[in-house]
């Protein structure tokens, strides 16, 4: 059969247009399978890191097997030696020596391991009509009638007076208990649903059912309060008190899962921003003998401004640069000028059922790659670091050298709202930076989905940035 002769037209787009395509249309068979199988180890990272103390045990682990050390316990490094540095247990820094002299720069790959969630406060457990609660602060921007009626597992550490802590976690196997925030029924919520959406629950009433039983003594008052209290002391030998000097994070119990017909899709709680997290951590680990010194830092408090000495608005993140250079007799501020940075951030992805948010031409698809975003920010572009063109350039060419599927992404329309990443504080440490991660559905939600291509093409976009 004669091969159907192309049209000027025809050409003409191919050379002009730029493509805007499903990944399936670019990658190879295999490479699929490769995603496929990526996703299995990352949806077991989800699982066992729900919380940003959990991520850094789970990194550690990781890190280790993969043959790092703490950093500190060497005097002197050469190309080559990987270390990691634990922040307080809620935030890492993994470091793998390059060959080039450190002066010529680091990459960087900064993602977070904190996530929404219900935070108990200080004082949390109350009784109230022969019910047991625990009062809530909630951690981040969430929809709070989202976390209503949905299992909730519970997680973190209570610290006693004497200074030990005890670590909790229930909820998470399958034997455990679960917790839950109540609801309204709908025959008794006519005037709950004429409250606007964002009170239809309130920040007070997000308050989590913890028993239901009395201790048996007529003598006493609050008998179910002192019921879970016994059986909180017989289990970690803590008091009331011990609630003050605590971080209790209550989180989705539901485990990571496959969705869809095709198995395409990951749903799970926490994958803004564990999907980076995960991805930079094998990509770090799988970088052998890198030119430029990689440093990974996986950090807390994203969600709530960065703020806080575990948050990259901190200052650990550049003594720890400072601490290297020290140790290869460098100026740490020059390191840090010849630096390159991707903020390893999610993205939204369009929604077919809310396409009214976004600008369709500069939205972020599912399953179009990993999203490069040039700015974030909101209104004016405020609040964002906005990167140069320069190296958006450099950027761009990295990836379509080494075949990584990625795309653009602005989160929503002008004006329609927006957001922020850690970019903007690593940028004021004059190191250049850009957000790159994966396009997420429901971002926020208890269950956010992400593809299975996209999570992995941000795993080979990490990795093509540290091997360069
Ligand atoms: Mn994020
Ligand atoms: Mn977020």
């Amino acid at each position: 059969m004669a091969e159907k002769k192309m049209s000027e037209g025809k050409k003409l787009q191919e050379k002009l247009f730029m493509k805007k395509e499903h990944a399936m249309k670019v990658i190879s068979d295999a490479e699929v399978k490769k995603a496929d199988k990526f996703c299995e180890s990352y949806k077991k990272f989800l699982d066992d890191s729900k919380t940003e103390r959990e991520a850094v045990i789970k990194s550690i682990e990781m890190a280790e097997k993969n043959g790092f050390v703490e950093f500190g316990k060497t005097k002197s490094l050469k190309p080559g030696d990987k270390v990691y540095y634990n922040n307080r247990g809620k935030a890492i820094i993994l470091s793998v020596i390059g060959t080039e002299p450190l002066e010529n720069g680091v990459r960087i790959a900064a993602a977070h391991i904190d996530s929404p969630r219900l935070d108990m406060k200080q004082c949390p457990i109350y009784e109230d009509t022969e019910l047991a609660l625990f009062k809530t602060h909630y951690y981040g921007g969430i929809k709070k009638y989202q976390w209503t009626a949905i299992p909730l597992s519970l997680h973190g550490v209570i610290v006693k007076s004497d200074g030990s802590k005890v670590d909790v976690c229930i909820g998470e196997d399958e034997k455990d208990p679960v917790f839950c925030v109540t609801d309204l029924l709908p025959h008794l919520a006519t005037s709950q649903m004429e409250r606007k959406a964002p009170q239809i629950i309130r920040g007070e009433e997000l308050n989590i059912l913890i028993g239901s039983r009395p201790f048996k003594d007529d003598d006493v008052s609050e008998k179910v309060k002192l019921n879970i209290l016994n059986i909180l002391f017989e289990k970690y030998g803590v008091t009331e008190a011990d609630f003050l000097s605590a971080e209790l994070e209550a989180v989705p119990a539901f485990k990571a899962r496959d969705i869809g017909f095709d198995r395409s899709m990951i749903g799970s709680y926490g994958q803004d921003d564990r999907v980076c997290a995960y991805t930079a951590l094998e990509a770090t680990f799988a970088c052998k003998n890198p030119k430029k010194t990689i440093i990974t830092v996986l950090a807390d408090k994203e969600e709530i401004g960065s703020d806080g000495n575990t948050g990259l608005n901190s200052s650990y993140l550049q003594y720890f640069i400072y601490d290297l250079a020290k140790i290869f007799k460098a100026d740490g501020w020059r390191v840090l000028t010849n630096s390159e940075c991707l903020s390893a951030d999610v993205n939204a992805a369009f929604d077919p059922t809310f396409p009214d948010v976004n600008e369709k031409h500069n939205a972020a698809y599912l399953n179009r790659g990993v999203v490069v975003t040039k700015y974030t920010g909101s209104r004016g572009k405020s609040g964002t670091s906005d990167a140069s063109a320069e190296f958006v350039g450099r950027v761009r060419n990295l990836l379509d050298k080494n075949k990584v599927v990625w795309q653009t992404g602005e989160l929503g329309k002008v004006d329609m709202g927006g957001g922020g990443t850690v970019a903007m504080y690593i940028a004021n440490l004059d190191v250049d930076v850009i957000d790159v991660g994966v396009p997420v559905l429901s971002m926020h939600a208890p269950y956010e989905v992400t593809s299975k291509l996209d999570v992995y093409m941000a795993y080979r976009a990490f990795l093509v940035f540290m091997e360069d």
